[in-house]
């Protein structure tokens, strides 16, 4: 049985909310009836952003570039080696085939890469260069011709770092443009920045909410909204790291659900002592504390059975398993967007550096889909060829009777046709 100890306070987060639903489709309807001249008129309303050209010149790049210290410059490249080597490896993981199924007939499997995407690299609270490796490096291992990155101004001062990434990641173009009107203007396309044919990157809830009412004109990779954490510990796990993490999360934005499912009631209030003494000095408790105290719950239950069966029901987008046995919620827990087992790993190395994709599944889509990886960059398509004349003929009766029973006419027509030895047409020609 659950025993809530801390409850969520807040409302729902703003992403299920209507506000951003109805600001979102305003702002795509103005850039797809007005194209640049909308771009502009939001952006500078939102963002106090509006130059004559969103898009920055190489030489504006390299400006960026000369102006970031070199121990961050080092730290992109090597954080992008990771980010490469685990997208290369998942890569190697996909494999065409073709395979005879049946005799003469030949059936294929092709992985295509997409033609061109936008990658959407956040920056409206924290320059989040990481979301720049991990959109912008798997794309290109996918062999994407053409990838489009945006990201916000930032009020005005260049984001050198973002820049340096996106950049140093392999990025076709950069804007230095952010929110619904850059999702709108890739999905679109504007008289100055060509369309896209997919969206990937998380973002707010106006950047996930854009995405969504764009899905279809355009691709998308998930619903990749503000972020959550889930922590499953049991006795032995310790309060004060319990607590560090679950504010490393919290910290994202104000909506940001981090929750901890314990089997130990001893567990769950230390835990709570220590988030608030750690809250006091956090310095981005501004966020932090408006997170913990809306949306951070703390939850005892009898045994990790039903500690793993509660962390199910949330799918939460991050998974931390401090228990004895971390290894032991690989086969137990089924919905996630990325798993941490064990104290040595945090949810902090996935964020910024150890090579998994950050771009993760929220509000539950962990139900349906995993996190952002090489494969949602490579379109898996099927091809095939009947190489006898037996084959031929034997499908084609199958196809007759089978496309009759759907009163599929034509269908069934395609399919006589091949019943007939060849050269001979059949009765009803
Ligand atoms: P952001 O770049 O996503 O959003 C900034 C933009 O939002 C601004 O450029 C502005 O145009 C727009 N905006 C702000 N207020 C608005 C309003 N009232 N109306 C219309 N548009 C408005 O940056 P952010 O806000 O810092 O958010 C980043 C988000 O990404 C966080 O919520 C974080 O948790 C999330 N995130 C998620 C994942 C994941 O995988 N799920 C990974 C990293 C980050």
């Amino acid at each position: 049985m659950r025993r809530i100890v801390k409850a969520a306070q807040g409302t729902a987060p703003a992403e299920s909310r209507s506000e951003p639903r109805t600001v979102v489709a305003e702002i795509i309807a103005d850039v797809r009836k007005r194209g640049d001249a909308a771009v502009r008129d939001h952006s500078a309303r939102l963002d106090r952003w509006a130059p004559a050209d969103f898009r920055l010149s190489e030489r504006q790049i390299e400006e960026s570039l000369s102006r970031v210290d070199r121990q961050t410059l080092a730290d992109i490249r090597e954080v992008q080696e990771n980010v490469r080597g685990f997208a290369v490896r998942q890569r190697a993981s996909l494999h065409d085939f073709e395979e005879e199924m049946q005799p003469g007939v030949l059936l294929g499997q092709r992985s295509i890469p997409v033609g061109s995407v936008g990658a959407y690299v956040p920056g409206g609270r924290y320059p989040l260069l990481a979301s720049a490796h991990m959109t912008i490096v798997p794309a290109k291992v996918a062999g994407v011709r053409r990838v489009a990155a945006c990201t916000p101004a930032g009020g005005g001062e260049l984001p050198d770092a973002t820049i340096a990434a996106i950049h140093l990641a392999g990025a076709d173009e950069i804007y230095l443009l952010g929110g619904a009107q850059a999702v709108a203007a890739l999905a679109l396309g504007t008289e100055s920045i060509e369309r896209v044919d997919m969206l990937v990157g998380p973002g707010n809830a106006y950047v996930a909410e854009a995405k969504r009412q764009l899905f279809g004109e355009v691709g998308i990779d998930l619903f990749a909204g503000p972020t959550e954490v889930l922590i499953v510990a049991d006795e032995s796990a310790d309060p004060f790291v319990v607590a560090v993490d679950l504010l490393s999360q919290a910290e994202h934005g104000p909506d940001s659900p981090a929750i901890l499912v314990t089997t130990s009631g001893g567990l769950a209030e230390a835990t709570l002592r220590e988030v608030d003494e750690q809250l006091a000095k956090l310095p981005t408790r501004d966020v932090a504390g408006p997170a913990w105290r809306d949306h951070g719950q703390v939850i005892v239950v009898d045994g990790l059975d039903e500690a793993f069966a509660v962390s199910d029901e949330f799918a939460s987008e991050h998974v931390q398993v401090l228990t004895q046995n971390p290894r032991l919620a690989l086969d137990r827990l089924r919905n996630y967007g990325a798993l941490f087992l064990g104290e040595r790993t945090c949810v902090s190395f996935g964020d910024k550096v150890i090579g998994t994709n950050h771009v993760l599944p929220t509000r539950q889509a962990a139900r349906y889909t995993g996190g952002l990886w090489v494969g949602m960059y490579l379109k898996t398509v099927t091809y095939q060829e009947v190489t006898t004349d037996a084959a031929s003929a034997y499908l084609g009766e199958l196809c007759g009777r089978a496309a009759r029973a759907e009163r599929f006419e034509g269908h069934a027509r395609s399919g006589d046709l091949r019943a007939q030895p060849p050269g001979q047409r059949p009765a009803w020609a």
